[in-house]
């Protein structure tokens, strides 16, 4: 290893959302020198606008500091369940994360969470008590928990404040002395491992990688080693936090490599960027990232069709930047052409689709998400199934089943009895409590539940903020697959089987979702000339209805005075014409009343 390599501190800032990170970072960046004090601004960081009118981080954003003769290699991370995917993957291209702690909140959900990731990949944690200067700091109580959650010795938790920078030269100097230095081979052939990656219109995919053998530079041909892709590293550099451009990438360094490939598919994440010819001489490709499984499934379809094709090739771009996302085309007779989406929650559905709009230019219009439920057929084939047109008929279906979770709930123990009971109601099965804390004014415990990912997805997290006063947190983790009780639910208007709104429920909840989307439907289906039923069914059995009642055009108003056979012949008119379009049987359905079932809350 040669003393610049030495000189390398690749680490991550982790913490559950809104303990501090980004404003942290802003300290580390002003200390540094990296970015100068008229150039500052909250949250440097987040530079999607996006992410600073929502105050949250949704990308993984790298920076590259220098510090005495040091190089640090910062990556700020989202905290956010749901984006989870770029926690993990920013923690594959460091050796050390801090964990923040936010001193008027002490350990949260997704503190524990971001450190069981941390410890997976072995990284050295050091960490840190944030936000002392607040007047409710419990900075003993918050240290008492880190000790407890790491089993480290007191004195190695750091004291800090980002906003009045009090304790950040101490965080520099442990970075420098605690994370050691990247430990890859400059010797060895060179292989880049692409933790993330943007597009630009003008030099294509742009890969952000973290240097794990060798250097590439300027000008080299190189090619990616799992899509055997070809191309010129136009320009390489790192991050300050733009692009600076440099000559080379040294073993260890976090940059980027301006690749000049346009066809988004051959640059991925997780895959090894390489001198030419790499591959071929069996050069191997690095380890990757776990594969990431879409958790829901919804539909993002453009409000106008004719943006059908745009939307298509900007899903590819934002691909390219949100790792997490996946997408096939899909066609619905309420909605027209768009996509079935793979994503990781619902946050995520609204990150993607308000990003398509403002990065794009695309407004769409997005279905009510539904888990991916796995389906067994009798002669034992199994799917996934993304969109519920896709269950096979009830009589070919052996199993349905359902993702779990495994879920931590923070919370004082004040308020265990009604968490439990919220847990319960959804279908959570109890595995054990630990306690955050020993002293018994305001312990704080860890409750452990396995729970269907539907059960969360509905209204888990208002819930538990009422149950806990605020107080509670939770977080989860892909579990396994297990038996549901689900059934199809079928929506008829006026008769008429109507495919786009057909959900997927549990049994015991079928005739309940049925009576809400039928009477919403009642609500935003405009009156017809006739009498329209709306009805919910399961196996063609009806569970709930509605009935639209007929609008009763006054055909007769302008008839003066008494010309009552007249007025008669006039009604009996109508009356037909009301049959004949019940014969005809069909009734519009509006998009606003697609919408009002598609996206119900
Ligand atoms: P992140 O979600 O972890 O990146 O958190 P942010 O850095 O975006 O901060 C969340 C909120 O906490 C913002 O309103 C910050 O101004 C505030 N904040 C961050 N650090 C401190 C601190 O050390 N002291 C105080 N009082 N507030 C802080
Ligand atoms: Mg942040």
């Amino acid at each position: 290893m040669n003393s610049d390599q030495n000189k390398i501190r690749n680490f991550c800032i982790i913490a559950h959302i809104d303990h501090g990170k980004s404003t942290l970072a802003d300290r580390l960046l002003e200390l540094t020198g990296t970015v100068s004090k008229r150039e500052m601004r909250e949250q440097m960081l987040d530079t999607m606008d996006l992410e600073r009118e929502r105050g949250i981080t949704i990308k993984l954003q790298p920076v590259r500091m220098e510090y005495k003769d040091y190089t640090l290699n910062l990556i700020d991370t989202p905290g956010h369940v749901d984006f989870a995917y770029e926690v993990s993957r920013s923690l594959a291209a460091v050796e050390g994360a801090l964990l923040l702690v936010d001193a008027s909140q002490g350990v949260q959900a997704q503190t524990i969470g971001n450190l069981y990731f941390a410890l997976e990949q072995n990284l050295t944690v050091i960490p840190v008590v944030n936000k002392i200067d607040l007047p409710n700091a419990r900075v003993e109580d918050a240290k008492a928990e880190l000790v407890k959650l790491l089993g480290c010795a007191p004195e190695e938790v750091l004291l800090a404040s980002g906003k009045t920078g009090a304790g950040v030269p101490e965080i520099i100097q442990a970075v420098i002395a605690r994370i050691p230095p990247p430990a890859g081979r400059a010797s060895a052939p060179a292989r880049a491992l692409i933790f993330d990656s943007t597009y630009d219109e003008f030099q294509g995919v742009i890969a952000y990688v973290r240097m794990v053998d060798g250097a590439l530079r300027r000008g080299e041909q190189v090619e990616t080693i799992a899509t055997r892709a070809q191309g010129i590293a136009l320009e390489v550099g790192s991050f300050r936090p733009q692009r600076v451009t440099r000559d080379s990438l040294q073993t260890g360094e976090i940059g980027y490599i301006v690749t000049g490939l346009k066809d988004i598919d051959e640059v991925r994440v997780g895959d090894t960027i390489a001198p030419h010819g790499s591959a071929a001489s069996g050069v191997a490709p690095l380890p990757g990232y776990k594969e990431v499984r879409p958790m829901v499934y919804a539909g993002i379809f453009p409000k106008s069709a004719d943006l059908y094709e745009k939307l298509r090739e900007c899903m590819g771009k934002l691909k390219l930047n949100d790792a997490a996302l996946m997408f096939e085309p899909e066609r619905s007779p309420a909605l027209g052409f768009g996509f079935r989406c793979g994503l990781l929650g619902l946050l995520h559905l609204e990150i993607v689709s308000e990003r398509l709009r403002r990065e794009y230019d695309i407004p769409v219009v997005t279905t009510t998400p539904s888990v991916a439920y796995r389906v067994t057929q009798t002669d034992g084939a199994t799917s996934v199934i993304k969109s519920p047109s896709d269950l096979p008929n009830p009589t070919k279906i052996a199993k349905i089943e359902e993702p779990w979770v495994r879920v931590d709930v923070v919370v004082p123990e004040a308020f265990l009895g009604g968490v439990m009971r919220l847990a319960g109601e959804k279908h959570g099965i109890y595995k054990n409590t630990e306690y955050l804390s020993a002293d018994s004014a305001g312990r704080r415990a860890i409750l452990h539940y396995d729970m269907p990912l539907a059960m969360i997805l509905v209204d888990f997290y208002d819930r538990l903020k009422s149950a806990s006063s605020g107080y509670g947190s939770f977080s989860y983790e892909f579990l396994d697959y297990r038996e549901a009780d689900v059934v199809r639910l079928d929506i008829y208007v006026a008769e008429e089987i109507v495919e786009a709104l057909a959900t997927i429920v549990y049994s015991d909840a079928a005739a309940d979702s049925g009576r809400k989307i039928a009477s919403l439907l009642k609500e935003t289906l405009s009156r017809q000339m006739f009498e329209v039923k709306i009805q919910a069914a399961v196996g063609g059995k009806i569970v709930a209805s509605e009935r639209l009642s007929a609008m009763r055009k006054d055909v007769t108003g302008y008839l003066y005075g008494g010309d009552v056979t007249r007025k008669r012949k006039l009604l009996e008119k109508q009356k037909k014409g009301k049959k004949k379009m019940m014969a005809r049987g069909r009734v519009e359905i509006p998009p606003e009343a697609y919408l009002a079932v598609l996206k119900r809350k």
